[in-house]
């Protein structure tokens, strides 16, 4: 795998598709050259947003955390590229919309911590991206193909 072959596992939340910023979250992360290889339009059962935020089972936002990410439908999506966790994470923003520096997703257009936009595996917690792959998608419904701007994206492609 080249560096730039890491993948990382990107959710449009309840509020983004309610709120029509799903292709806004789309085009920031497809504009920056990272690549869509994963794609779902989906709602979340209570099973999967248990696994899914598992981590978080006791903390007291736990219940509300599950009911809002069940509450509509939400947008699942695998991203490609090189540092991709990292590098989505930095575009998301901090956790609590009020403290994320605007010109992030978050700190662009969310107010309240319950309600953040998106969701990006954490770059801090090894392997968490594949492992959120792993829970949302078969290996089969991701796409492997070249960007044809992959040679102005990476200067050694
Ligand atoms: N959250 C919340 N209250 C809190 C902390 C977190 O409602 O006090 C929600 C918030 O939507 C966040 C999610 O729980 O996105 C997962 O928390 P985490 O710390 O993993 O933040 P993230 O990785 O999403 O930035």
């Amino acid at each position: 795998m080249s560096h730039h072959d890491e993948r990382t596992f990107v959710m449009a939340k309840p509020d983004a598709v309610q709120r029509g910023l799903t292709g806004e979250i789309v085009t920031r992360l497809e504009e920056r050259g990272l690549k869509l290889v994963g794609a779902k339009f989906m709602q979340i059962d209570q099973e999967l947003a248990e696994q899914h935020y598992g981590e978080h089972e006791d903390k007291p936002f736990f219940d509300e955390l599950v009911e809002f990410i069940t509450s509509g439908p939400v947008m699942a999506m695998v991203w490609q590229g090189a540092d991709a966790t990292r590098q989505v994470r930095q575009m998301m923003g901090a956790t609590d919309p009020a403290d994320a520096a605007p010109g992030t997703i978050r700190g662009d257009y969310g107010l309240d911590l319950g309600q953040n936009i998106i969701h990006g595996s954490d770059h801090e917690d090894e392997g968490a991206n594949e492992r959120e792959i792993e829970l949302f998608f078969d290996e089969d419904e991701l796409v492997e193909y070249t960007r044809s701007d992959e040679p102005w994206v990476y200067e050694d492609e």
